[in-house]
């Protein structure tokens, strides 16, 4: 007998759907954890029935950068700068974490996206300090029931105990775990990986990196059009290396020609606004990745400084895009007579576009029947959301991250009623506090033996910042 589940009396926020200011609630059937039908009146006598007292359903949203192990570090890079962030983060928290600090981040960080109606997460995991951070890493997002990208890094953190002797060591061990990721990560979860910033590493070792990613058909995920690497995309191509199995992250400082460039190779990009605005790595791209023919995706990039929900990304990037369009007409002497970009286009970036940036488009990010059942409904009966309005604009600019109360990833309910299902909340604050404080020890400890200023990222930052 199919496994079904029959979520009642919802208002779907689909971007394909007009606006309507009038919307009626409708049902949606999940059937073998795939999207069987959205419709009105569905009677299906065997299925578990949701309630949704007129939630808005939408597609589990996407995530298509985030660094998951920094979730154990929070509000630590809260005044930062990108430079302060390299020095402070990449050469100094990451060389204090044990596997069971990247654990607990990364269960913790892939709940909170759960949490939120986050289904699927791209996690860059550039803190591949020893195998067994690796192992843990794994395991901390497989414990949490998300779906998602496992994105090998190969960055060398600058650790005190060195686990590998060389780039080869690390190319060693990535095949090991690219060989047994299928045994021992869950269901959900895919391999990918994560190059080493350029400017870091010369092409020759970004090519082995890209040669041993291709070599098992890996999501390919890189910081490009940033300081160390402004014209990466660039770069790549005229080496012949750009592909559609490749998912930029930034490009602020890239050309235009380099946004077709990417576009026309089929690759994706992941804008991170909030980031990406704070830290001085310039303008979101999204206006510029459009008018290039791409599709957006967006990432909520560094745990370490902001929440995990993907609404606050999806709105920063919707009014940061149509304050930058609105300003070319004002620089005419004249007001916008109308806006461009819609809520339908944020929702749809951060939904189908990261889907698709990931390789799942189709699969994930859409309610259509056929898909897999990512779902999360957001709960109406709050005084931010009365009267109910068009779902889509309620929900993008209307609702708060903790109106998601039911979230289902794969047709499993990970979230019931506004509780996460089977999770020690307690138990896990207590862990995470503790993890956080002997983290910050190792950092102030290692501070006093001036451990990693002599890094190479340090000195990249000291170049780019005009302090050398
Ligand atoms: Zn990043």
């Amino acid at each position: 007998m199919p496994n079904e589940i029959l979520i009642r009396n919802v208002y779907p926020a689909d971007p394909d759907l007009a606006p309507q200011t009038r919307p009626r609630p409708t049902d949606i059937l999940v059937r073998d954890g795939r999207i069987a039908a959205v419709e009105d009146g569905i009677q299906a006598p065997d299925a578990e029935v949701i309630e949704g007292d007129r939630a808005i359903a939408v597609a589990g949203m996407v995530d298509s950068h985030r660094h998951v192990w920094q979730t154990a570090i929070r509000g630590v890079a809260a005044d930062w700068s990108l430079a302060d962030y390299v020095r402070e983060i990449r050469v100094g928290y990451a060389t204090a974490y044990t596997p069971e600090h990247i654990y607990l981040a990364n269960l913790a960080g892939a709940l909170e996206a759960l949490d939120t109606g986050v289904t699927t997460l791209c996690d860059f995991s550039h803190l591949m300090n020893s195998p067994a951070h690796a192992e843990a890493a794994i395991q901390g997002l497989t414990d949490a029931g998300i779906r998602g990208v496992f994105c090998y890094g190969f960055y060398d953190v600058p650790a005190r105990e060195r686990a590998f002797a060389s780039h080869d060591d690390r190319l060693r061990h990535a095949e090991e775990v690219a060989q047994s990721f299928r045994a021992t990560a869950g269901p959900l979860l895919d391999f990918g990986v994560a190059l080493t910033e350029f400017g870091l590493v010369g092409p020759d070792v970004t090519d082995r990196e890209l040669a041993f990613a291709r070599r098992h058909d890996a999501l390919i995920t890189l910081h490009v059009g940033t300081f160390g690497s402004p014209h990466g995309i660039a770069d790549l191509d005229r080496r012949g290396r750009l592909g559609p199995d490749m998912l930029h992250v930034h490009a602020n400082m890239c050309g235009d020609d380099e946004l077709e460039r990417l576009v026309a190779s089929g690759g994706g990009l992941s804008i991170t606004p909030e980031t990406e605005m704070q830290m001085g790595m310039g303008w979101p791209v999204t206006n510029r990745l459009i008018e290039a023919g791409g599709l957006p995706s967006f990432g909520v990039d560094i745990a370490s400084n902001i929440g995990g929900d993907m609404l606050t990304q999806m709105r920063l990037a919707l009014q940061t895009a149509r304050a930058i369009d609105n300003q070319k007409v004002l620089d005419q002497g004249i007001v916008p007579d109308r806006i461009g970009l819609t809520v339908r286009d944020a929702l749809r970036f951060g939904t189908e576009g990261g889907a698709r940036a990931m390789r799942m488009g189709g699969e994930i990010g859409t309610l259509r029947k056929g898909a897999r059942a990512d779902i999360a409904l957001f709960a109406t009966g709050g005084l931010n959301m009365m009267p109910m309005g068009d779902p889509v604009a309620m929900l993008l600019l209307e609702s708060r991250p903790g109106d998601a109360v039911t979230v289902l990833v794969d047709g499993r309910v990970v979230k019931r009623d506004g509780r996460m299902v089977g999770v020690d909340l307690a138990g896990l604050r207590e862990k995470l506090d503790r993890a956080f404080g002997e983290i910050a020890d190792r950092v102030a400890e290692s501070r006093d033996t001036a451990a990693g200023s002599s890094n190479a990222y340090a000195r990249v930052v000291k170049r780019a910042t005009g302090t050398d």
